[in-house]
């Protein structure tokens, strides 16, 4: 039975120090899209009613039942619209609802993932992709833990990219760009994804590999500073199971496969980069806490439990069950009653 952690009030003091005995219950509604009732509950202190819902991530959503089908059809390559069909949805909805599921994801890949141990290796490249048009090329880098291949952050910005002089696409590029450069943020996203790999690994070596892009080393070197070994590899090595690049090559090929906007030669596309970026965190979410890091590994075996963050992998309605928004306290995608946060442990 749901045990309400704390009121839902921000303001009010039963929020951050609920005392036992801070609600009383006040029956059950009976909601269209349910068929059993969802208790009620009024705090004695703010004096206001909230239920079971105001602590799920399908708070105050028309139709919660899709929520889980369109997770499950964004990570398998399925573009908007067709999901949209699929759910015999509206596209907009569709598309609603990809940006509420993104947010809570990014929240819940934050409060389950707040540090990793140091001493790991660290993988990462950047994937080249455009929006709307070829002619405005996007950059999204990845970073991935090597062993578990856990991705640990991704991002995407423009980048410039000019056609040979002289060529029909120079020609276009100049007549279609829109005026003023486009900004070229590589070097601010491969900074933001290091940045983030340096905020969860605060202490200690950090082994990151990546290509020969001189940039790199830079970039790492200003975020990790002494404590960073740089192991490059060149572009020329045969990519097979070998190659110290092996695990990254693979992941970018898995978002190619699991994003169907970021596939080769097809019809979907991205096109705005921030609709790119929120696919990626779906991306990211199924990857380290849904699916099996190998296919020959077991079920349980996601990077996340891998590298000890969770006793086994989400089920799909666990990711999207709690609402993730009050970090520390958010409530465990494994806890059934409500009963536990992320930051406790909860028996698998
Ligand atoms: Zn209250």
């Amino acid at each position: 039975m749901f045990i309400p952690p704390r009121c839902p009030n921000l303001a009010c003091p039963q929020h951050l120090r609920p005392e036992p005995g801070f609600f009383r219950r006040r029956g059950r509604y009976r909601p269209l899209c349910r068929p059993e009732g969802v208790p009620r509950f009024r705090c004695t202190t703010c004096k206001r009613s909230f239920s079971r819902q105001t602590f799920r991530h399908d708070y105050r959503d028309h139709r919660p039942e899709w929520n889980v089908p369109l997770f499950m059809l964004l990570a398998s390559g399925v573009g908007l619209r067709q999901s949209a069909r699929v759910l015999d949805a509206n596209p907009r909805s569709v598309q609603d609802k990809k940006q509420k599921i993104a947010r809570t994801f990014e929240l819940l890949h934050r409060n389950l993932c707040p540090g990793l141990q140091a001493g790991r290796t660290f993988v990462l490249d950047e994937e080249e992709t455009y929006e709307g048009a070829s002619i405005r090329p996007l950059t999204m880098p990845v970073l991935i833990e090597k062993e578990s291949w856990f991705v640990v952050a991704t991002a995407v910005g423009s980048i410039r990219r000019l056609a040979p002089a002289g060529s029909a696409r120079r020609v276009r590029q100049q007549l279609e760009e829109r005026p003023g450069l486009r900004p070229d943020q590589s070097r601010e996203c491969v900074h933001a994804v290091l940045s983030t790999l340096a905020q969860k690994v605060p202490h200690g070596t950090i082994l990151l590999r990546t290509d020969q892009k001189a940039s790199y080393a830079k970039i790492a070197k200003d975020v990790f500073g002494e404590r960073l070994v740089h192991e490059t590899t060149a572009g020329t090595l045969v990519r097979g199971t070998h190659n110290p690049l092996f695990p990254i090559n693979t992941t970018l090929a898995m978002t190619r496969d699991n994003c169907g906007r970021l596939r080769r030669r097809s019809w979907l596309v991205t096109k705005k980069a921030e609709r790119l970026q929120n696919h990626l965190l779906i991306f990211t979410v199924y990857r380290n806490y849904v699916r099996r890091r190998f296919n020959r590994d077991q079920e349980a075996n996601t990077p996340a439990k891998i590298l000890g963050l969770l006793p086994r992998n989400l089920h799909r309605h666990e990711v999207l069950a709690w609402r993730q928004d009050w970090g520390d306290l958010s409530i465990h995608p494994m806890s059934n009653c409500g009963s536990h946060s992320v930051r406790q442990a909860v028996p698998a």
